[in-house]
């Protein structure tokens, strides 16, 4: 067989489908057809030459915001996927009943990375910063399910952020319905967490295995860890029983505190998931790559940080066999990245800071077969200004950019 891209001399990782070591990635159309050691240059009819670089399966980030220009939050997918390496965005309830239709027509439709939702409880989803379950008219279950329904290639789930601002004063009645809408549609339920009320413990009653707990490493008072810093018991029971422990590290929700207290007891993320909009793009977030290197400081691999960011989260979204793998047969989604080494600095969404030794730096990005093109990053949507934390890592030179050029030039 003539393939028609092969991705030569790099270092494969893939957990998830079991490979590592200098092997060769050979496409035909859209799909992967071979992974071996040594496949002939000659076999192909275009070479992308990975030497140097680790090529893992395109990454699948559990938690984003990708309805750009109907909603507070969202940011445009593709520009972001073609310098991070990320090519399956789940979109976690910026569309509701009322602005799904329109998602799928002009984001998830046209869109080149691969995009999925679950649909907000709320019918008017993120449309606005906030707020969007303190008016229960808008968490109507018939209409949630109704759209779900008509939308199954595409909703794969419902979200439900439960906090004191969102529900502002509905208390635990949003998830309730939430809850409700899950279980008549038979689909997992991702919910949110951060400042009570109401109560962690209020939140987890309605969980169940398959359902994705996002923000678990929040420093909020909502943490899954108590005051001494132990997993609280009844987080561990739902983490046992099959909850998905989800980062969503976004502008509010990564604490470096809570993370190396849960994995200084063993305790890892089932995923490691960005919470990408149109705040944390700005940092101390920035992007997925950047959550991986937090993660490889805080003592995980970068084979089990690509697992937790590519196999994991498509086996939770039901996709295991399409994305998150470099297995023949699967969409020919790929990633390549350079392990910058040296010393970086980076930030949890209160401002802490650790050093660590390596930056994980996406290069080229691959999405069914073909290259990204890389452009020029957006401008903040009229109504973000970054904040003083956030001019003060431009000014300090911490952005992963700057950090990358500066470790690149040696200086
Ligand atoms: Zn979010």
């Amino acid at each position: 067989m003539r393939f028609d891209l092969l991705i030569k001399g790099g270092e494969v990782v893939d957990p998830g489908a079991g490979y590592r070591g200098k092997l060769d990635v050979a496409i035909k159309r859209n799909r992967i057809v071979a992974v071996d050691a040594d496949i002939p240059a000659e076999s192909a009819f275009r070479v992308v030459d990975a030497g140097g670089q680790y090529v893992t399966p395109g990454l699948v980030d559990l938690h984003t915001h990708v309805w750009y220009g109907a909603t507070y939050w969202g940011i445009h997918a593709d520009p972001v996927a073609a310098r991070t390496g990320v090519t399956t965005w789940l979109d976690v309830g910026s569309a509701g009943a009322y602005n799904c239709p329109g998602f799928r027509e002009f984001i998830a439709g046209p869109a080149t990375s691969r995009i999925y939702a679950l649909l907000n409880i709320s019918s008017i989803g993120l449309t606005a910063p906030t707020f969007e379950l303190s008016n229960l008219d808008y968490c109507d279950v018939d209409l949630c399910c109704r759209l779900i329904d008509r939308n199954r290639d595409l909703v794969l789930g419902v979200k439900a952020r439960i906090d004191r601002n969102t529900t502002r004063g509905t208390g635990i009645a949003p998830l309730q319905r939430a809850r409700e809408a899950a279980d008549r549609c038979e689909m997992p339920l991702m919910v949110h967490i951060g400042w009570g009320p109401p109560a962690l413990a209020d939140v987890l009653r309605h969980m169940r295995p398959g359902d994705i707990l996002t923000h678990c490493f929040t420093g909020g008072d909502m943490r899954i860890i108590d005051r001494q810093g132990r997993l609280r018991d009844e987080a561990k029971r739902v983490w046992d029983s099959g909850v998905i422990m989800d980062i969503g590290h976004g502008a509010g929700s990564f604490s470096f505190d809570t993370a190396e207290a849960l994995m200084n007891q063993g305790y890892r993320p089932d995923v490691i998931s960005s919470d990408i909009h149109q705040l944390s793009i700005h940092g101390p977030m920035f992007d997925l790559p950047t959550c991986l290197s937090k993660f490889m400081l805080l003592g995980m691999s970068f084979a089990e940080a690509v697992h937790a960011a590519t196999a994991r989260p498509a086996q939770v979204m039901g996709l295991q066999d399409e994305v998150g793998t470099l297995k023949p047969g699967a969409l020919a989604d790929v990633a390549l990245f350079r392990i910058e080494r040296g010393a970086f600095t980076f930030y949890d969404i209160h401002m802490n800071a650790r050093s660590g030794k390596e930056l994980v730096r996406n290069t080229l990005t691959i999405v069914g077969g073909r290259d990204l093109p890389v452009t020029a990053d957006e401008p903040p949507a009229p109504w973000i200004e970054l904040s003083e934390d956030q001019q003060a890592l431009v000014e300090r030179g911490h952005t992963p950019a700057a950090q990358h050029a500066k470790a690149r030039c040696g200086c």
